[in-house]
């Protein structure tokens, strides 16, 4: 038994190297999609049933759908996703790299449901990462906060999950990005914490300011989506500055500007509470609740709703 299993241990690779799963992907795809755009490339390390070929097309598809559907398209030309498959049930980990191309790595386990596919977001966190450029490492906070704070809202805006979904975790997690004693600002205190809920409240933040600045014309989604067709998404390294700048134009603001100019550097707490009453949004007896007398409540309906301009393109596009 030993005896039989080592010469495949000698020639198993661990693919760490993005270039090698790329290459990986590229030589021979166990599946090929086209989504919005986007094409996509998947290959299957190994003997992934009974996770199959048409169960992984399923879920992809669906992740794809959500994305697709916040960007306005999926946000990259190609993609190539290696899927390794793991022991037991579990989704994840993933890991997503913008060279030689757009390129992630996703482990998942072979006893995985259906049901956990359905209401998996790790797909969709991943696939948020490609629709922006890269920036330098001490602001992973910026991407992170991204895709933790866009995953649930592209979900909801197709109906994949609950608008009190999405808000449940703000009110639960968000508190978790606010700094502690010694903090130094997002760009400098790289914990957990502050790098994926402290990067989410800046998200939070913009998006409320550029709703405010434009008298509820513009929505952060719009200068995502800016930034998206302005950079053509991770194969791109930008700075921080440059990123906001470019989202900032789109939105005719400076909200994503001045709040990384306040953030970046200084312990800041945030006031996330009176940002949650003015969106309407609290928790009652374990439930969360909406005020649409509240005076952000037209902003936090507008959040998880597919864009009205949107319908039929996207519609379109998604085959809805
Ligand atoms: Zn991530």
């Amino acid at each position: 038994m030993v005896a039989t299993q080592l010469p495949r241990l000698a020639f198993a690779q661990a693919y760490d190297d993005p270039e090698d799963i790329y290459a990986r992907v590229k030589k021979s795809p166990d599946l090929r999609l086209s989504m919005c755009g986007g094409n996509i490339d998947i290959a299957i390390d190994g003997d992934s049933r009974p996770l199959d070929k048409r169960r992984i097309e399923t879920w992809v598809r669906r992740s794809a759908s959500a994305v697709s559907a916040y960007f306005g398209r999926f946000p990259v030309d190609h993609w190539a996703l290696l899927i390794t498959p793991g022991e037991g049930n579990r989704i994840g980990p993933a890991t997503t790299w913008g060279y030689p191309s757009s390129v992630t790595r996703f482990t998942v386990g072979r006893d995985v449901t259906d049901n956990a596919l359905r209401e998996d977001w790790v797909m969709v966190h991943e696939m948020t990462h490609l629709a922006l450029p890269r920036v330098p490492m001490s602001s992973e906070w910026f991407m992170e906060g991204n895709a933790t704070y866009v995953e649930p809202i592209a979900r909801a805006q197709l109906g994949q999950i609950t608008p009190q979904e999405v808000w449940r975790w703000a009110v639960d997690d968000m508190p978790k990005g606010q700094p502690k004693s010694g903090d130094e600002g997002l760009d400098h205190t790289h914990t957990w914490g502050r790098t994926y809920w402290g990067g989410a409240m800046y998200w939070l933040l913009a998006e409320i300011d550029i709703y405010k600045h434009s008298n509820g014309e513009y929505r952060l989604q719009d200068a995502l989506r800016a930034i998206n067709r302005t950079s053509g998404g991770n194969t791109a390294l930008w700075s921080v500055a440059q990123v906001a700048q470019a989202g900032d134009a789109a939105v005719k603001s400076n909200a994503l500007t001045t709040l990384y100019d306040k953030l970046k550097d200084r312990s800041v707490a945030i006031d996330l509470d009176g940002m949650l009453r003015q969106l309407g949004i609290s928790e009652e007896e374990g439930t969360i609740r909406f005020d649409d007398r509240a005076p952000l409540a037209e902003l936090r309906r507008s959040i998880t709703s597919l864009r009205k301009t949107d319908k039929s393109s996207t519609k379109e596009c998604l085959g809805l």
